[in-house]
């Protein structure tokens, strides 16, 4: 067996399969009692209409192979809808319908780059940027995000020198900081990439999930000079439309040397997605009733923010706002994260998100999510007050 040395030399467990492993590991009695607070999985169901159109396309056409850049209907939705919410036009062309924003995200370094490049990598971050750049053999820069710099470090090109930039991974809102670019921001990354003649994949999937409903500052790499050569954006129906399980996504490519790079490898690597999940995102663009659904439950996902941050800090916990992502982040007890969350979810029962999980930068905190009720939050918030926390310090 010749393992992929890109895959050897990135001896670790994806994040949330090592998490998922401690928690099945955990006696039984002690499982039952588990509040989970770490996995970015919408608890309230999938909206009505979505699931009715799912059933609807499902019951009546036959399954047979779908475009691989997904249905037209549903790309002149997505048109409309980057209209209406960027105010950017995006033509149904530039648009490829994926099966899953973690999938487009992986594969983007099979296509943009070449092993022994550069990934400038935004830290800390969804960690599938990382994941794909090390399995191909590109290596990682990683851009350090602290609360000083508002999670918006600067490429600092010296440290990159003459080696070949392939890709600039950004991910804003942020997961898991909640942090929002500027376009001033971005713009940097863009004018560094078209002179580096790399690209900037601009992940947005969680522009759309804003607690409390009171709008969010997420905006499109295309509303930005330059976005048109050296822009991929990368959207997701997975976060406010709770459908992690149907695996839809969107990828936008307006370069169309790029954009015909991507539909050469889509072409050669899939077969699309099926027509009755794309019907489902049609329904989740168009119907008026998921449109209120889903104010509905962003309201919800506010009550729920209100009450996991107001008693984190009550406990004096120093937590981001948890304004633009289902996230609240905030400072561990202790400087290793994972020993922490392990502490946690002995003494209170309690799993979160080690900080490490998403890179260097993420160590000494830790992700709690708001999907879970507000009676559970509140326990949560309960059972963490309980916790000696001079106790876990002392363990450090
Ligand atoms: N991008 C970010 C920032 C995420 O946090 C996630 C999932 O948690 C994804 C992409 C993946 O989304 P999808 O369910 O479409 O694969």
């Amino acid at each position: 067996m010749k393992l992929n040395n890109g895959f050897l030399s990135w001896n670790k467990p994806y994040l949330f399969q090592d998490l998922d492993d401690t928690y099945r590991n955990l006696p039984d009695d002690v499982r039952g009692d588990v509040i989970s607070l770490a996995i970015g999985d919408p608890d309230i169901p999938t909206p009505q209409a979505i699931r009715e159109a799912i059933r609807s396309e499902h019951r009546t056409h036959y399954h047979g192979y779908p475009s691989v850049m997904g249905r037209l209907s549903l790309r002149e939705a997505l048109s409309d809808y980057y209209w209406q919410r960027f105010h950017v036009p995006v033509a149904p062309d530039d648009i490829f319908i994926g099966m899953g924003a973690k999938t487009d995200l992986f594969d983007i370094s099979a296509v943009f780059g070449n092993p022994g490049d550069v990934a400038a990598i935004l830290d800390p971050a969804y960690p599938v940027y990382c994941d794909a750049t090390v399995f191909r053999g590109q290596r990682i820069h990683f851009l350090t995000g602290t609360p000083e710099n508002n999670y918006r470090p600067v490429l600092n090109e010296s440290d990159i020198g003459n080696e070949s930039l392939a890709l600039i991974y950004m991910c804003y809102p942020n997961n898991p900081t909640g942090a929002l670019a500027t376009s001033d921001y971005i713009a940097s990354m863009i004018e560094t990439a078209i002179r580096r003649s790399a690209m900037v994949v601009h992940d947005i999937a969680y522009s759309d999930f804003i607690p409390g409903n009171t709008g969010s500052g997420a905006f499109s790499i295309f509303s930005i000079p330059g976005g048109e050569t050296a822009g991929i954006e990368i959207g997701s129906f997975s976060k406010p439309f709770s459908m992690t399980g149907d695996r839809i996504s969107w990828v936008i490519i307006k370069n169309k040397a790029a954009r015909d790079a991507w539909k050469r490898f889509r072409s050669n690597r899939d077969s699309g997605v099926s027509e009755y999940i794309q019907a489902g995102a049609l329904a989740a663009l168009t119907s008026d009733e998921v449109i209120r659904e889903v104010r509905n439950n962003m309201e919800i996902y506010g009550q729920r923010r209100d009450v996991l941050v107001s008693g984190l800090k009550q406990m004096n916990i120093c937590v981001t706002s948890l304004q633009n992502t289902p996230y609240a982040w905030f400072r561990s007890p202790i400087a290793d994260s994972r020993k922490a969350a392990k502490i946690i979810l002995e003494q209170a029962r309690i799993m979160l998100t080690p900080g490490i999980g998403f890179g260097p930068a993420g160590e000494g905190y830790l992700r709690a999510t708001i999907f879970q009720p507000s009676d559970i939050l509140q326990e949560a918030v309960r059972r963490l007050s309980l916790i000696p926390w001079n106790s876990i310090t002392q363990t450090d």
